[in-house]
C-alpha cells in the first residue's frame, strides 16, 4: 500500500514535467538556429550598438543614441526579458542559446573528433606526435573560427563593411583595429583553454540567476523516488560541466543543457524504465489531480510571474509606440543669446539663431524654415532650407531680422517653422525676438551690442 502511494506520487509529480529524452537534438537544433540569429543579426542591421556613428539598431528601427526614451525602453525591456527568462525558465539561455556555450561544446567536440581521426589515422606514430598533429590540426581550424566568431561579434559594435575593410588591411593602428586584435586573441585563448570554465569562472549570469530563482524556476532534477539508480554515472560522464546532478540540481555549474537526462533515459530505457532525471518547475513540484492548464504547463504557476509578464508587455508596447512615433528627421531651433541682437547694414535688428537637424530616416530629405506670430520678421540667410542626405546630421545659423519701430522693445515672441518635406510635417519652436529697450536711427553701425 505504501509503494503503491510511493509511485502514485511519483507519477502525479511527473506529470508537469518536460516530455521528451531527446534534449541532445532538440538543443543541437535550438544551437543552430541560435548561431544562425547570431551571425545574421548584426549583418543585416538587425541589431548593433553602432559605436562610431552612435547608433542604435533595434529590429529595423535606426535609433540615435541622443534617442534616450526608446533607448530606456529599450534596455528596460531586455532587462525584463532577461529577468523573466531567469525567473520561470531557470538556465534556458546557458543550455541552449548562449553563445559561449555553443562555440565551447562546438570546440569539445571538434577537438574530440580531430583526436579520433589522428589516433585512426597516423596510429604508427608515436604518443607525442599524434598530440602534436591534433593540436596543430585543432589550431589551424580554431584561429579562422576565432577570427569568424570575433568578427561578427564586433559587427555588434561596428559596421561589417567598415571592419572588412579594417580587416583586410589588418589595422593594427587605430583603437577599433587594436580592439578586434585583442577580441580575436581573447577569443583564441578563450575556446583552446577557457571552453565552458567560463561559464562558472568569470560570466556573471549564473550567479544572477541564483538570484532570480524561486520554487517554482524550472530545473533539471534528479527524482530518487521515480526509480532505483543503478549507479552506471552515465549522467556524470554525459554532463559537459563535468557534474553530478544527484547532489544538487543547485549547483552553480548546472546549466539545465539536460544531457544527463537523455544519458539516463538511454540507459535505464534498455530496462524498460524512464529517467530518474528530469525537467521540473522547481525542487517540490507538485501536480494537481487532474492535468495542468496550459498556463501551468508553459510556467506561469504564480502572480509574481503574471506580474513580470504584464511588465514586460508594457515596455513592448511603449517601445513599439514610441518607435511608431519617433519623427525620421530631427530639428532643433536654438538663439544664440552670447550677442543679444545686432544692428545690421540693412540698418534692421537681427537676432542669431542655430540649427542641429538630423535625418534618421532613409530618403533624402528638404527642411525649410518660415516665421510666424511676427509680420514684421524676417529669415536672413535661409531661403534655400536644408537637404539632408540619408544619415546626416548638419548645424547651421542664421538671422532674424526685423524692423525695431515695428515691433516692442525688448522682447517679441514669435513661431519658427521648420517644414519637413517630403513627410510635410511641421516642427514648431516658440522663441523670443530682442530688440534694444530704445529704437536706435536705422543707420546704427553693424555689429553693435548691447
Ligand atoms: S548536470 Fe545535467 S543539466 Fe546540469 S549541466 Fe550537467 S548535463 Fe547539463
Ligand atoms: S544515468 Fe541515471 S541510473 Fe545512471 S547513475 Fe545517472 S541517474 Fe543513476
Amino acid at each position: 500500500m505504501a509503494n503503491e502511494e510511493k509511485s502514485k506520487d511519483a507519477k502525479s509529480r511527473t506529470r508537469n514535467i518536460l516530455p521528451g529524452t531527446h534534449f541532445h537534438r532538440i538543443r543541437r537544433t535550438v544551437q543552430s538556429i541560435c548561431f544562425l540569429i547570431f551571425v545574421l543579426l548584426p549583418l543585416f542591421d538587425v541589431m548593433r550598438v553602432d559605436l562610431p556613428r552612435q547608433r542604435f539598431f533595434f529590429f529595423g528601427a535606426e535609433l540615435y543614441i541622443n534617442e534616450f526614451a526608446i533607448v530606456f525602453l529599450t534596455m528596460m525591456f531586455l532587462w525584463i526579458l532577461v529577468a523573466a527568462g531567469a525567473m520561470i525558465y531557470g538556465r534556458f539561455w546557458c543550455g541552449y542559446l548562449c553563445p559561449q556555450m555553443i562555440f565551447s561544446e562546438a570546440a569539445d567536440g571538434l577537438e574530440k573528433r580531430i583526436n579520433r581521426m589522428v589516433n585512426r589515422k597516423f596510429s604508427n606514430l608515436g604518443p607525442g606526435a599524434r598530440r602534436a598533429l591534433s593540436v596543430a590540426l585543432f589550431s589551424a581550424v580554431l584561429l579562422p573560427g576565432s577570427i569568424f566568431v570575433t568578427f561578427v561579434f564586433v559587427s555588434y559594435f561596428v559596421p561589417p563593411v567598415d571592419l572588412f575593410h579594417r580587416l583586410l588591411t589588418i589595422d593594427m593602428r587605430t583603437a577599433a583595429g587594436i580592439t578586434g586584435a585583442s577580441v580575436t586573441l581573447v577569443t583564441v585563448l578563450d575556446f583552446a583553454f577557457l571552453r565552458t570554465r567560463f561559464c562558472t569562472a568569470i560570466c556573471p549570469y549564473g550567479y544572477l540567476q541564483n538570484m532570480l530563482a524561486d520554487k517554482h524556476t524550472l530545473l533539471v532534477h534528479f527524482q530518487p523516488d521515480s526509480g532505483k539508480c543503478i549507479l552506471c554515472e552515465k549522467c556524470v560522464r554525459a554532463c559537459p560541466m563535468g557534474i553530478d546532478i544527484r547532489r544538487s540540481s543547485h549547483q552553480l555549474e548546472c546549466t539545465h543543457c539536460a544531457e544527463c537526462i537523455d544519458a539516463c533515459s538511454e540507459v535505464l530505457g534498455k530496462m524498460g524504465r524512464g529517467s530518474m532525471i528530469h525537467y521540473a518547475w522547481g525542487d517540490a513540484e507538485q501536480s494537481s489531480s487532474g492535468p495542468d492548464p496550459w498556463y501551468r504547463r508553459i510556467g506561469l504557476r504564480d502572480g509574481k510571474r503574471v506580474a513580470i509578464l504584464c511588465m514586460l508587455l508594457i515596455y513592448a508596447t511603449g517601445l513599439s509606440v514610441a518607435i511608431n512615433l519617433r519623427q525620421a528627421v530631427m530639428v532643433r531651433v536654438m538663439p544664440d543669446r552670447i550677442t543679444l541682437y545686432t544692428r545690421g547694414a540693412d540698418g534692421l535688428i537681427h537676432n542669431r539663431f542655430r540649427i542641429l537637424a538630423s535625418n534618421r530616416g532613409k530618403t533624402e530629405t528638404k527642411v525649410t524654415f518660415s516665421l510666424a506670430d511676427m509680420p514684421a520678421g524676417r529669415i536672413v540667410g535661409m531661403d534655400e532650407g536644408i537637404s539632408l542626405k540619408p544619415g546626416e546630421t548638419l548645424q547651421r545659423e542664421f538671422d532674424i531680422a526685423a524692423d525695431a519701430a515695428q515691433i516692442n522693445p525688448g522682447i517679441n515672441h514669435m513661431t519658427i517653422v521648420a517644414h519637413v518635406a517630403p513627410s510635410q510635417k511641421d516642427d514648431v519652436f516658440a522663441e523670443t525676438f530682442i530688440t534694444p529697450m530704445e529704437s536706435a536711427p536705422a543707420t546704427a553701425p553693424v555689429g553693435k551690442q548691447q
